[in-house]
């Protein structure tokens, strides 16, 4: 059978109004893939996999609630969308305006969003609107307008945009054969624990697959789950997870209440090294979503995770190639050499 995207293949477990009109890019269907090296290092005895979302049509798992959210808004006869954004949610949000002909306004905050996002979101031909301001300050004034105007909102405030992202866990649920003991990921504006959550129990109600428990990861300096109150000033290398007060917080924690699971937060530092520890393991992923490994990876150092015998999957929500500059910027390119074989075998061979 020939894939048609998430809305598709899933139709019968998804809460979308009937009048929707399906706005694809043949979405979802992602890889799981094996991560042996790092299972064994981190204790071994251990099924360790990576849910590669980095490889959806515009490289973040965004795309899974924005076909929804798309395809509801279209069915509608919506004419503009708006949505503020870290980067991913904009790039996605302009795609499938894109195709579906409508026009896409997004708010991001200056200075803040990585090369590839914003370049995504230009391509095609989205209104880009830069803040002096956070996302958060972004997403309050979206709310507001879309509130007062005729133009749909399409953060994962929308319901839509959850019901899409469900489809992560009902894939990986079919790719292990059932749910994973343990489901790590990162945590920014909260939507995405709180569809794998739905998406778990929705699957497990029909396919009685089983429940993971949820390990939420946020970045150490725009913690608002793990401090316990939002933070006025987030900062941290991952922006896409650079939130200081989630709109889904609440149900994020329930996510991890419910699942016998935790929020917790990495520093920087630990998300850069486990973002380089995943591209030596042929998976380039963005900052943000190495956060969820580095959780883990540090529960289980922590001795809060006993991995013995379980089987792990880390959502790795987008790609390496969003954010280009955070790896040209720890690193150092050498001068180009002459055009000859000596200076080549110097270079590889001397020393
Ligand atoms: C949006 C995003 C997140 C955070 O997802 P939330 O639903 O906001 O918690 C994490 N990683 C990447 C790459 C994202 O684009």
């Amino acid at each position: 059978m020939i894939y048609k995207g998430i809305i598709h293949k899933y139709s019968e477990l998804l809460d979308l109004p009937a009048y929707s009109i399906t706005v694809s890019l043949n979405e979802g269907n992602t890889p799981l893939i094996p991560i042996p090296r790092l299972a064994n290092e981190l204790g071994g005895d251990f099924k360790l996999f990576i849910k590669y979302e980095g490889l959806n049509p515009t490289g973040s798992f965004k795309d899974r609630g924005m076909t929804a959210a798309i395809s509801e808004a279209v069915g509608r006869n919506v004419k503009s969308v708006i949505c503020a954004s870290t980067g991913n949610t904009a790039a996605s949000a302009a795609a499938y305006s894109a195709r579906a002909g409508l026009k896409a306004f997004v708010l991001m905050p200056a200075g803040k969003v990585a090369a590839g996002k914003i370049t995504g979101a230009i391509a095609h031909q989205a209104e880009v609107i830069q803040i002096d301001g956070s996302f958060d300050d972004a997403l309050e004034l979206v709310v507001k307008i879309s509130d007062k105007h005729p133009v749909s909102l399409v953060n994962s405030i929308n319901p839509y945009r959850i019901e899409g992202q469900q489809t992560g866990a009902f894939e990986i649920c079919e790719q292990v054969g059932s749910a994973p003991d343990i489901c790590c990921l990162p945590v920014g504006n909260a939507g995405n624990i709180t569809s794998y959550w739905k998406g778990f129990r929705r699957f497990n109600e029909v396919k009685h697959t089983g429940l993971p428990q949820m390990l939420g990861v946020q970045a150490a300096g725009s913690a608002p789950l793990v401090l316990g109150e939002p933070v006025k000033n987030p900062e941290t290398v991952a922006t896409a997870i650079r939130i200081g007060n989630p709109a889904r917080g609440e149900e994020a924690l329930q996510a991890a209440h419910e699942s016998n699971g935790r929020i917790i937060s990495c520093t920087d530092k630990e998300i850069l090294e486990m973002q380089s520890r995943l591209a030596q393991e042929g998976v380039w992923v963005e900052p943000a979503s190495a956060a969820g490994v580095a959780g883990l990876k540090k529960e289980i150092l922590l001795g809060n995770i006993d991995p013995k015998d379980k089987t792990i999957v880390a959502i790795c929500t987008g790609h390496g190639m969003k954010d280009p500059d955070i790896i040209v910027n720890q690193a150092e390119l050498k001068e180009p050499i002459p055009v000859g074989l000596d200076k080549l075998e110097e270079v590889i061979f001397s020393n």
